[in-house]
């Protein structure tokens, strides 16, 4: 039997990667994935406002493992009270939903690519919403 796969783009906070937390086994539950290959920056659905370079790179590890893996799904996850993308709640739902189309557009997946966003409750406990698919 054979095992599907995401790449999924995720924030480096250490909160969020809290074993209680779950958020990798929940996207994974939600989207009906068995394995998420992770690629982890601060402040992952603000990418697009930073330097040019910021994005290059991270089109550059989307494509790496596109090619590797075969994924069927790419998902992108903000997150609230995120340090590394300091923005509302709204913007983080807004900002997931553009990086979404903007890494369908570079790395010409065919798959669909989700836009996720934890929610805060508190350092540990959070929710976990889809809000774009692409
Ligand atoms: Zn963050």
């Amino acid at each position: 039997m054979s095992h599907s796969i995401a790449v999924g783009l995720i924030c480096s906070d250490a909160r969020l990667h809290r074993p209680e937390v779950r958020i990798t086994e929940r996207a994974a539950e939600l989207l009906g994935i068995d394995h998420i290959y992770l690629i982890a920056k601060p402040g992952p659905n603000g990418v697009h406002k930073k330097p040019q370079a910021h994005f290059e790179a991270l089109i550059d590890d989307f494509v790496l493992l596109i090619g590797a893996k075969n994924p069927s799904v790419l998902i992108i996850m903000g997150h609230q009270n995120c340090a590394g993308h300091p923005v509302s709640d709204d913007e983080h739902d807004l900002d997931a939903s553009e990086v979404a189309q903007l890494v369908k557009a570079r790395t010409g997946f065919t798959g669909s690519v989700m836009a996720l966003v934890a929610t805060y409750a508190s350092d540990a406990e959070w929710g976990l919403k889809e809000v774009a698919r692409f």
